[in-house]
């Protein structure tokens, strides 16, 4: 364990040094360089390159959800230790100057911040479902969403690929089981073929999520015996211990029943999603073909299209 410890710390350092990424003192979390935004906006050319000809509709959404999304979505139930949210000084000045004296004493001045409405997203998708919800009764061809937003999790590491505030490109497919299984398998294969233009040796294999406590060990455990989740691994830092840098679930009717999102049918719709990690994708890349992009093999380069 120490070994993979010294090797996180190794590259990170190594990261820093180079100035891709810039500290900001916390673990996970970090500044980026220009150099390090250009390849993540490569790969989301790579992306776009292959999801664009299916015209999903393309939402933005800021890296904070409504705390109402947060609660109705059920990631408090399955990922309590994970969550973000939003606290703000609601005093008066009283309480601002008796903030402000335990702030100076190095004592804890945020015992007086209250929650706002604002969480912060777990994951790019979750503010599709209550949009998409909020249309109505989906038409036959169901729904296609394209989304890409920072994602907040709480899990302060020294391995970079383990950052606190990364983004995910997301395609979601709302529609029928068969409709969204069809989906997941297409970009199955999508997603590997993207990575290995990328040079990038990968795996493929059933995964689970890191779901909290002993009611969290069972959800994992039906997760993978009914493969629900894949995730594509890149070796970043360590060949025992790959890193998943594309993500492939479907969630069965989880969304559909929780947002009431409905198919043409009236049935509750079934959702599934694919998820790129553009930065731990960046970290394999420089991983794999060098801190210096001008050296990176011209096939690659024309994929992220230099
Ligand atoms: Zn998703």
């Amino acid at each position: 364990m120490s070994a993979l410890q010294d090797a996180y710390r190794d590259y990170r350092d190594e990261l820093l040094s180079a100035g891709l990424l810039i500290s900001m003192g916390v673990d996970g979390l970090y500044g980026r360089s220009g150099t390090f935004e250009r390849i993540v906006e490569g790969i989301n050319i790579a992306f776009s390159r292959v999801g664009d000809p299916d015209k999903p509709d393309v939402m933005r959404f800021p890296p904070g959800i409504g705390k109402w999304q947060l609660e109705q979505s059920g990631y408090l139930k399955s990922s309590p230790q994970l969550v973000g949210t939003i606290h703000s000084f609601a005093g008066d000045d009283r309480d601002h100057r008796a903030m402000l004296e335990t702030l100076e004493k190095g004592g804890d001045w945020t015992a007086g911040q209250k929650t706002t409405q604002v969480a912060l997203a777990p994951a790019a998708c979750y503010g599709v479902y209550p949009a998409v919800a909020a249309r109505g009764p989906m038409p036959a061809s169901g729904a296609l969403v394209d989304c890409y937003t920072y994602c907040f999790r709480h899990e302060p590491s020294i391995d970079p690929a383990r950052m606190q505030m990364f983004r995910q490109r997301e395609h979601v497919r709302l529609g029928t089981e068969e409709q969204a299984l069809t989906f997941r398998k297409l970009w199955m294969e999508r997603g590997q073929a993207v990575i290995k233009s990328l040079g990038l040796p990968f795996e493929v294999d059933v995964a689970n999520d890191p779901f909290f406590g002993r009611t969290g060990r069972l959800l994992a455990t039906s997760q993978r015996e009914e493969a629900l989740k894949f995730e594509l691994l890149v070796p970043i830092t360590s060949t025992e211990s790959p890193t998943a840098c594309v993500s492939f679930n479907y969630h069965r009717d989880l969304f559909g029943r929780g947002w009431g999102i409905t198919t043409s049918t009236g049935d509750v719709a079934h959702t599934a999603c694919v998820g790129f990690g553009v930065e731990r994708i960046t970290l394999a890349l420089l991983k794999h073909h060098g801190l210096s992009v001008e050296h990176w093999p011209k096939q690659v380069r024309d994929v992220l299209g230099y």
